[in-house]
């Protein structure tokens, strides 16, 4: 019998050493020897009944031994295991920090998104809300409503582009006014951006542009209000520096109409190339909201009053960044779209 248990502490050693080279494989070897069913250590017990009753303490006594022995050579050769695993698997994620970087490319927001962004948070901070028209529009909202019927010379300012003799790409933004007026009564405070479309291409014209439309109706509204808000705008977008002046003009959808000037925020109004010598530079068109358009939209224009202006954001955007030529929005150039990034 002692024989028989020797031969097993031979054969455990003999084990450790050729046979376990993971922790797998020192679990699978411990399992021989002491799983509870199948180990051959445990299967030692089972011989009990057939040893001299004599020499039954002295067994139990030797097997036990044995077993607690297996215990701590298992035990060590899984820490052991443990240990070499972790090293391998250090040596192959070590990272080298003198290698060169990877380079990694991040995009930015095109700069029309990026303008239209600063604007709507410009305005959203004085309680607009944004709303989104149709690039399809019928005549009625894109001229006549906006007090531009069939006959008007005022049509001849926009070169349309029409569809049907019914439906054509809206010519600007303001015909979203019309639909918000027609399905929510006053206080209205909208701001209205989208792409609007006209035959024209020159180096600041595009066919397909980007517009931003705010309307105002409530009581008492007034062009001070206008400019009071306007001023807001052009400090945000130019410089806390910069400033606006009103000029007559004329729009069919707005009476009075007026044209605005930013303030040079290049030579802060001394002249130079920009402001072609006069210091300021016009920015967008505006306006007290037609007494015909409240009412074409069932608006009482003898209780109500509004103010509405049109924001070109490429044009702002131009201005903004330095950019001569419109084209240079659309071409995708990178080179170009990497240098301005103001999110
Ligand atoms: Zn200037």
């Amino acid at each position: 019998m002692k024989e028989e248990l020797a031969a097993i502490k031979q054969e455990i050693l003999d084990g450790i050493k050729e046979k376990a080279t993971s922790r797998a494989e020192a679990f699978e070897l411990r399992k021989q020897y002491l799983d509870s069913k199948m180990g051959k250590i445990s299967g030692l017990m089972k011989q009990m009944k057939t040893i001299a009753p004599e020499e039954k303490a002295e067994f139990g006594k030797s097997v036990n031994e044995l077993k607690n022995w297996a215990l701590e050579q298992f035990t060590a050769l899984d820490e052991k295991m443990k240990k070499l695993e972790l090293e391998k698997r250090y040596a192959k994620e070590k990272i080298d920090v003198t290698m060169p970087a990877k380079n990694i490319e991040t995009g930015n927001l095109h700069p029309i998104t990026q303008m239209r962004n600063q604007l709507i948070d410009v305005f959203a901070g004085m309680g607009f809300e944004i709303y989104e028209g149709s690039e399809v529009e019928n005549d009625y909202y894109n001229f006549t409503a906006l007090n531009t019927p069939k006959d008007h010379p005022a049509r001849d300012m926009q070169d349309t582009f029409y569809l049907s003799p019914e439906f054509l790409l809206r010519t600007q933004t303001s015909s979203g006014q019309i639909h918000v007026m027609e399905s929510k009564k006053p206080p209205i405070k909208i701001l209205s951006p989208g792409k609007v479309f006209r035959s024209d291409d020159d180096a600041t014209h595009s066919p397909m542009f980007s517009q931003m439309e705010g309307l105002v109706v409530d009581e008492k509204i007034t062009l001070c209000d206008l400019k009071g808000m306007l001023d807001v705008f052009v400090k945000k977008i130019y410089g806390e520096d910069t400033t606006t002046r009103l000029r007559p003009s004329y729009f069919p959808f707005t009476e009075p109409s007026v044209e605005v000037d930013v303030s040079c925020f290049e030579c802060g109004g001394k002249g130079c190339k920009l402001c072609k010598g006069t210091g300021w530079i016009e920015i967008l068109g505006a306006g007290i909201v037609n007494k015909k358009v409240l009412e074409n939209c069932g608006i009482d224009s003898e209780k109500y009053s509004g103010l509405a202006f049109g924001i070109g954001i490429e044009r702002t955007a131009m201005l903004k960044y330095g950019i001569n030529n419109i084209k240079m929005l659309f071409e995708s150039d990178l080179r170009v779209l990497k240098q301005i990034n103001d999110n």
